[in-house]
């Protein structure tokens, strides 16, 4: 639709009075057309959308009126408004007989510049009008269909969500009972090693949701750093590794044997990767085949991830990495996932400056994920062998204050203490906390950031003010893990920032480290 112009119908038989009224009602985003006879203005009527009719009365052929009264039987021409031009008093006389045929004025000639032309703006102006209506209705119809598609969306989203986070949780529950009504029966290890795996599983569906809703709105920061591309590849095939195996499925790995650098993050270059085993893994049944290969084709790495699973078919190909895309909801396929995981990865790995796609000969032929990375210049071989080879340090036992306004996590955080070695003390607010760490002067303080009375970031703060805390170790456990959540830490004086819930063998190796 085009708004800046509005069509007015001039018709009469004489040029000379068509160039007149041309003359006295040209303005800006007007367009005049004219015709000569009845049937020519039909014929512009038929084509242009018009906002007002000026037609002479007497035109031979076919007249205004009997103009008039064939508009008003044509749907695109019924409502157009029509001004008479009248020269005489017979016309006049005869006026009825043109507003019967929808006239809205009549004007008589010779006519009064200033009239017709104060006449003819309100008609612009309306229709100006009436256009802008109908531009802001087809915004508004298109916003709310799109509304209603993310709310239909979001309805469907929330019901998966439901319904993956229900089947974990479900699973956790029943080996809670077990081993509430039998502790030392021969499955308590494989009880154990099931709740774990879903308790992986929960945490990675809100890492992914959390990840998802922060990229779309930029707000992931890439820590990108001079990284081999065969050190993310490990830490991939570490975290895929679980379920791979679960699945019995044999990985193959292709990966040249010179370092191959890049310029990246090395957590979401693993979390890519990782990603697409964990789907090769997952959609490929038991006892199947995942190759994990790297070639380089110029300036880029080539990953492919490739199985011999269930395939996508041709036309869901390019609609994968779409947010919240499953190719079927059927329960064959439905493997424990929110549709999310392939957005990410291609938003990652576009964050890179590189790129993905999917091949799939179609249902049951397998598929293979290829992410291209631009590649960079390594540094020395040496520097990284010498920082690898740091030497160990031995475990000592530390003093370590555990605060936390959650009972059961300040308790459940110090039973894992005691079990790996160290002696914790608890405190459950900002000023139980600086008082029992002024008591006891602890190695290290696990500080929770949300805490009634005093936060996290101030306890630190006013500690750190103190020398006799000079040597202990802060780290702050919170359930933000922004980089500007990361960054206040630091600002605050923490040493270390973990997510919660806190990974067991970080904080071990974070401790170990400490001394
Ligand atoms: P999720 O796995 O959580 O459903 P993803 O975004 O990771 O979400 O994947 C989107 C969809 O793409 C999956 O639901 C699945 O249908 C399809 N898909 C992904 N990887 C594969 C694969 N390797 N083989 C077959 N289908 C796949």
């Amino acid at each position: 639709m085009n708004l800046d112009l509005v069509y007015f119908l001039l018709a009469d038989d004489l040029d000379e009075n068509l160039l007149s009224l041309e003359a006295l009602l040209r303005r800006e985003g007007l367009v005049l057309l004219k015709a000569r006879s009845g049937p020519e203005a039909l014929e512009l009527l038929l084509k242009h959308d018009v906002a007002l009719a000026l037609l002479d009365v007497h035109m031979p052929g076919m007249d205004g009126f009997e103009l008039a009264e064939l508009m008003r039987g044509i749907e695109r021409t019924k409502q157009v408004p029509i001004i008479f031009l009248t020269a005489g008093s017979a016309d006049w006389q005869r006026r009825f007989r043109g507003y019967e045929a929808g006239a809205v004025d009549f004007i008589q000639k010779p006519i009064e510049s200033d009239i017709l032309r104060s006449k003819v703006s309100v008609f612009f102006e309306l229709y100006r009008q009436r256009q802008q209506l109908a531009h802001q209705y087809e915004q508004l119809k298109s916003a709310t269909t799109a509304l209603r598609e993310a709310d239909r969306r979001k309805d469907e989203f929330l019901a998966t969500l439901a319904h993956e986070l229900r089947n974990p949780l479900a699973t956790i529950r029943n080996g809670l009972e077990i081993l509430r009504m039998n502790p030392h029966s021969a499955e308590t290890e494989d009880v154990r090693g099931m709740m774990n795996r879903q308790l992986k599983h929960l945490v990675r569906l809100i890492d992914d949701l959390l990840d998802v809703s922060r990229v779309s709105q930029g707000k992931i920061d890439l820590r990108k750093e001079l990284i081999t591309l065969q050190s993310a590849l490990d830490s991939a095939v570490e975290a895929s590794h679980p379920l791979i195996e679960a699945r019995k499925h044999t990985l193959l790995l292709e990966v040249p044997k010179e370092t191959l650098w890049l310029n990246a993050d090395i957590t979401r270059i693993a979390q890519i990767v990782s990603n697409l085993l964990n789907n090769a893994a997952k959609y490929t049944p038991d006892s199947g085949t995942i190759k994990l290969s790297v070639t380089c084709e110029g300036e880029e790495a080539v990953i492919a991830v490739k199985d011999n699973g269930m395939g996508i078919p041709q036309d869901m190909l390019p609609k994968v990495f779409e947010l919240f895309t499953q190719v079927d909801n059927n329960l064959e396929r439905s493997q424990g996932g929110l549709g999310i995981g392939l957005a990410l990865v291609r938003q990652l790995v576009e964050m890179h400056g590189g790129s993905i796609n999917a091949k799939s000969a179609g249902l049951n032929q397998g598929s293979t994920f290829s992410v291209r990375l631009p590649l960079t210049h390594g540094i020395q071989e040496e520097e990284t062998m010498q920082a690898a080879q740091a030497p160990a340090t031995e475990t000592q036992s530390l003093r370590v204050l555990v605060v936390d306004d959650n009972i059961a996590s300040a308790k459940t955080t110090g039973w894992m203490l005691v079990m790996i070695g160290h002696e914790p003390r608890l405190a459950h607010d900002g000023l139980e906390a600086l008082a029992t760490a002024r008591e006891m002067k602890p190695d290290a303080i696990l500080l929770d950031i949300g805490l009634p009375g005093m936060n996290g970031y101030n306890v630190c703060r006013e500690l750190r003010k103190d020398p006799a805390f000079k040597n202990t170790i802060f780290i702050a456990q919170t359930g933000w893990g922004q980089e500007r959540d990361k960054q206040e830490a630091r600002d605050a004086g923490f040493d270390h920032h973990l997510i919660k819930p806190v990974d067991l063998e970080r904080l071990t190796e974070l401790l170990a480290k400490g001394v």
